[in-house]
């Protein structure tokens, strides 16, 4: 079936989000292109976003910092992986290549530091506080011992204390009282940091929405993923992003079916009137989500459409009323037009959140990934 659909990415609209969120944030920007991209595809959103001035690259695993540290052309650029297990194979090669690290425990501290003494390299480590997420993150009274062996281990050339930073849990709520406490909670963390004598070149606290609606919360560095990708999560903060991933498919069969037909599985729809149907290629194995059905549209010749009954893993029905749609027609499930649905409509018709649907596109849908002149190596 994956011959029927496609993923695109607008490279432009990437460069432009990093661009606009550049000059609202007036700080130096880490571009989030874990879980590749949020399924914008890791290696060709990295090298736009550096382009187009990302001071450097965040991601979640070792892995994925491998894979952009070893390319020549990300040789230069910072590259932050946030997570890791103390003794996670592989540390020592990853601290040797300049990947920085966040350092969440004790344990970690330890091992990223016997690790940099393998390596022969002092290992750049951000240190995180957890100011009230309770996810990630040294917990309050652990501050002070962590800094203190963090010091320790500088002042023997293990590491280098680059960065101290921490993560909001509300900051798409503007006036959530646990914005304020956790800023609060960061300037006490700093405050632990500075006592233990460390003196870390950055501080960040920001991700998208804090990017967005909270000055203060910016610091010396910002952290945006989902809104490069155009899905600005604040509501009432606008700002001009634009949607950069496509999913297209084509239909693969029409038919005619008389008034009361049920359709697809548990017959939730019954048509109400004769009407044509369209069948389309892609279904929640391919990240259509399976709860957005009953509520969902695609664009199909000319304009939206309901998607009929329930989602399947492989396929869905479009009611087309009376239009005489062909097969191989064109069908729209995130686009960037004025009437094509995006992230943000399937994630409302789901109940969930756009990062959810972006990173939830399957892997049989082939990437096309494209600058708007042509294509561009994917790996
Ligand atoms: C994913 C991630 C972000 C980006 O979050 P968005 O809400 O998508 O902007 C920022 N910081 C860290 C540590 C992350 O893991």
């Amino acid at each position: 079936m994956s011959g029927l659909a496609k993923a695109s990415a607008d490279w432009r609209r990437l460069a432009h989000n990093v661009e606009v969120l550049a000059a609202v944030a007036g700080v130096p920007m880490m571009a989030m292109v874990k879980a590749d991209a949020y399924g914008h595809g890791m290696v060709p959103a990295a090298r736009v976003a550096v382009e187009a001035g990302a001071a450097g690259l965040g991601v979640v695993t070792l892995r994925e910092a491998w894979q952009l540290k070893r390319r020549p052309d990300l040789a230069e650029t910072t590259v932050m992986a946030f997570f890791f297990a103390p003794d996670q194979p592989g540390l020592a090669e990853v601290v040797g290549a300049g990947v920085e690290l966040g350092v969440s425990s004790h344990a970690q501290l330890e091992s990223v530091a016997a690790a940099a003494d393998r390596a022969g390299r002092p290992a750049r480590v951000h240190l995180k506080g957890d100011t009230g997420m309770s996810r990630g993150g040294v917990a309050e009274h652990e501050w002070a011992q962590v800094a203190e062996a963090a010091a320790k281990h500088q002042a023997a050339g293990s590491v280098v204390v680059a960065g101290a930073w921490s993560h909001m849990a509300c900051a798409d709520e503007v006036g959530h009282p646990s914005n304020a406490e956790q800023k609060a909670a960061f300037e006490r963390f700093l405050g632990v940091v500075a006592a233990a004598g460390l003196e870390p070149e950055v501080r960040h606290l920001a991700n998208s929405a804090a990017l967005i609606a909270d000055p203060e919360a910016r610091y010396d560095l910002v952290r945006p993923g989902i809104a490069l990708y155009g899905y600005n999560p604040v509501p009432g903060f606008p700002v001009d992003l634009r949607p950069v991933l496509e999913v297209r498919s084509v239909v693969m069969s029409v038919k005619r079916l008389p008034a009361g037909t049920g359709v697809s599985y548990g017959h939730t729809v019954r048509l109400e009137r004769e009407a044509n149907v369209a069948l389309v290629p892609l279904g929640y194995a391919d990240g259509v989500p399976r709860a957005a059905s009953g509520r969902a549209e695609v664009y199909l010749a000319g304009k939206r459409r309901r998607v009929l009954g329930r989602i399947c893993m492989d396929q869905f029905v479009v009611d087309c009323g009376d239009d005489a749609v062909k097969a191989g027609e064109p069908v729209v499930l995130i686009g960037a037009g004025e009437q094509h649905p995006d992230a943000d409509d399937w994630s409302a018709w789901a109940g969930t959140i756009p990062n959810d649907v972006l990173t939830g596109i399957g892997s049989r849908v082939p990437r096309l990934w494209n600058r708007g002149v042509g294509p561009v190596e994917g790996g």
